[in-house]
């Protein structure tokens, strides 16, 4: 009977996470992917996949502990507080290696016009100042900051529809990433649109509205990411992969194999 922790579970929901198991499996680690489940029809990461919430930092400790894993990266989306709070308490507990990877935020260049805030309801008391006619690409769940609002028209864009409360004046775009910045500059174009609303996500796949922004003169609120946990961080699939290299060769070192 082995008990030598050997499954890597990575904490998902991002591009990041399926690039990461898709290599684990590759290198022959067994892996579990965990999605929130918010998604109605989510991308589905290479390997094992488990679905919901673990019920806090200790439910997610005593499922480390009765499934054997020997390391955790928290590859969730740099937006999603409440579970990173959750990975450092639950592996803390467990005492199971973690690893933040987390894509570097966005940056303005030479032409943008970003006003940077530090909320949602920041960006919505912005708003008004700025234009009358709002592309919202926060995500279907910040919405409801923008519902007291009733004289500027929002664009919406999301993955499934939102719930209410949501502004008075809305459209809302059901779709899926990645965007190329040409179709998001016709876009703009067709909705007339004035301001830009988004949270800095980082990456490539959506980075194609800050383009169109800068190239039509579209000011841009730009939602702060919040604080995470005080954990090792790394930016690329590739730097998870070595870590997790590295704990599995601590581990087997220390077991003696
Ligand atoms: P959140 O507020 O940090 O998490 C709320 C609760 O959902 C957590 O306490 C946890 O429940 C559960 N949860 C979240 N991510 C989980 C995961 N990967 N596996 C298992 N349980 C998870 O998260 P959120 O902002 O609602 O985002 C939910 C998921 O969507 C995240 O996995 C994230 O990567 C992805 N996502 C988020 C955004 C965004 O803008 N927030 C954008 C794109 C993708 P328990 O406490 O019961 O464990």
């Amino acid at each position: 009977m082995s008990s030598i922790p050997h499954r890597v579970l990575i904490l998902g929901g991002t591009s990041e996470a399926r690039a990461l198991a898709a290599a684990l499996v590759a290198d022959g680690v067994p892996v579990t992917s965990s999605l929130a489940g918010r998604v109605a029809r989510p991308r589905m990461p290479e390997g094992e996949v488990r679905v919901g919430g673990f019920g806090g930092p200790d439910g997610l400790a005593t499922w480390l502990t009765d499934h054997d894993v020997a390391a955790v990266v928290d590859a969730t989306h740099p937006f999603a507080e409440r579970i990173s709070t959750s990975a450092a308490t639950g592996c803390a507990t467990a005492g199971v290696p973690l690893l933040r990877l987390e894509r570097p935020g966005w940056r303005p260049g030479p032409g943008d016009d970003w006003r940077w805030v530090d909320s949602l309801d920041d960006a919505a008391a912005l708003v008004p100042a700025l234009g009358s006619r709002v592309f919202l690409t926060s995500g279907r769940q910040g919405l409801s900051a923008f519902a007291g609002i009733d004289d500027v028209f929002f664009l919406a864009r999301c993955v499934d529809p939102p719930e209410p409360p949501l502004p008075p004046r809305i459209e809302v775009l059901l779709s899926r990433g990645p965007y190329r910045a040409e179709d998001e500059a016709a876009l703009l174009r067709e909705h007339r649109i004035d301001v830009l609303v988004t949270k800095d996500s980082g990456g490539t796949l959506t980075e194609g509205k800050l383009t169109a922004a800068r190239e039509l003169g579209i000011p841009v609120v730009m939602v702060r990411r919040p604080a995470h946990p005080d954990v090792a961080v790394v930016t690329d699939v590739n730097g998870a992969r070595v870590w997790v290299a590295e704990c599995l060769r601590i581990r087997d070192h220390a077991a003696g194999a």
